[in-house]
């Protein structure tokens, strides 16, 4: 299959997810994951009408997405991957969204970037809803009184919450207690779902996937 046929088959299945779990129709976006591939990859997936794009590493995104974006101005990056303090003003300058808030020290930078470069980035919270020692993101108890202090302390407007469920556990109940933090946030976006689960989230109130191989191919 081609790229475009398997962005057109992701799609059809997020439509039919909606419809399946009485969501609207579009209520649900598609971030397409385009690590690991190069700009030639991407080019046929922005042809077909993709927009979104979510990238994991910052210098990896700068070395291709500055010429796909002169190329084609109204893509939106999102950054999904963990975010180091030192590439704070080279994250807030590229991407247009940041996923991985996770930590004051990361909060506080964006904050200070933001502001200094006069850009107004779309933000969410990672949360560790496995408690994984290695994977990054808030611990669900925490992740109220965290969303609280951004808001708060930093004036920054949090949009959602993302997650990245234990790769061997059922994911619908880390899907389900996003749903319950974003609500107790009253937050109403959930960045949730892959490439192996994006129907799942959907049916537990996903408002965007982030795949990649289904679309991309394996990496
Ligand atoms: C790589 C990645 C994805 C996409 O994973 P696939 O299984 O290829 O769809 C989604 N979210 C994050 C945070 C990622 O790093």
């Amino acid at each position: 299959m081609e790229v475009e046929e398997r962005l057109s088959e992701v799609l059809s299945r997020i439509r039919e997810s909606e419809k399946a779990a009485n969501r609207p129709e579009h209520a649900v976006g598609l971030v397409a994951v385009s690590k690991t591939f190069g700009a030639e990859a991407i080019r046929p997936v922005i042809a077909a009408g993709q927009r979104v794009f979510g990238e994991n590493r910052v210098q990896e995104a700068q070395a291709k997405w500055p010429e796909l974006r002169n190329e084609t101005p109204d893509l939106e990056l999102h950054l999904i991957g963990p975010l180091q303090s030192n590439k704070a003003a080279d994250a807030v300058a590229l991407f247009d969204a940041i996923e991985t808030i996770d930590r004051e020290k990361i909060a506080r930078a964006v904050s200070a970037e933001m502001k200094r470069q006069g850009r107004n980035l779309r933000l969410y919270v990672q949360v560790n809803t496995g408690l994984e020692p290695q994977k990054a993101g808030v611990a669900p108890e925490e992740t109220v009184a965290f969303v609280r202090f951004c808001h708060g302390e930093l004036g920054l407007s949090i949009e959602g919450l993302m997650c990245i469920p234990p790769i061997e556990e059922n994911p619908g109940p880390h899907f389900a207690l996003l749903a319950k933090l974003a609500a107790q946030c009253g937050l109403a976006k959930l960045s949730m779902g892959m490439s192996g689960d994006f129907e799942t989230a959907i049916a537990f109130g996903a408002t965007s996937v982030r795949v990649g191989s289904a679309i991309f191919g394996a990496r």
